[in-house]
């Protein structure tokens, strides 16, 4: 079963794709052709992967799957939030600006979600999931795999951070593994 997948963000793609191989080996996610280009400004991750979601049919008249994540940070009000791509320009420099922002705060605590949309070709909705990953924001970076903000992120349970762990750990806990099983446990039973 062939399904499309919104996004321009390579990584992501390939985390997708390496937790599906270990799920469902029918499924194969692909690329649209055509410059993927959402206006991204839904007020909400569900509404911005709906978004995506309709942009990766639109180009691909296939059933496509589309996420919208993001870094919430309790002290600073869900802070970076959907802006979690747009903080700062460089990754470095978004980095610096939550661990600016954080200086002085007891209350570390923040969480990554991940909202995920399935559209069919014609761009309706065909089901949505959400998953969570609950942990905090430490002081210096740790570690170099994965992407984003995973370096200051410790998920809870771990004395690691997200960029010390390999990446079928992270896929294990990560706000966009746990989305992505409750959908491709959907899609299973869309194929019957
Ligand atoms: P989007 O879902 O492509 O809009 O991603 C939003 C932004 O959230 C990314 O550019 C990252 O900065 C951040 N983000 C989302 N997921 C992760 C993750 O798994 N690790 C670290 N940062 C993430």
């Amino acid at each position: 079963m062939e399904i499309a997948l919104g996004t321009g963000n390579e990584h992501k793609v390939f985390e997708i794709n390496e937790i599906v191989k270990g799920v469902n080996k029918n499924i194969v996610f692909v690329l649209p052709k055509g410059e993927f280009n959402p206006v991204e400004d839904g007020s909400t991750f569900e509404e911005n992967s709906l978004i995506k979601a309709r942009e990766g049919a639109r180009l691909s008249g296939m059933l496509t799957l589309a996420d919208d994540s993001g870094l919430c940070i309790d002290a600073l009000d869900g802070a970076p939030g959907l802006y979690s791509a747009r903080y700062a320009g460089t990754q470095d420099e978004k980095i610096a600006r939550i661990l600016k922002e954080l200086e002085g705060k007891e209350n570390r605590k923040a969480k990554f979600v991940c909202c995920m949309t399935l559209v069919d070709k014609d761009g309706n909705v065909v089901h949505t999931t959400r998953g969570e990953c609950h942990g905090h924001i430490i002081k210096e970076r740790k570690g170099t795999n994965g992407f984003g903000y995973d370096p200051v992120f410790m998920p809870d349970g771990f004395d690691i951070t997200l960029a010390e762990m390999s990446e079928n750990g992270k896929n294990a806990i990560s706000h966009r593994g746990r989305a992505l099983v409750k959908m491709l446990d959907f899609i299973k039973d869309m194929e019957h």
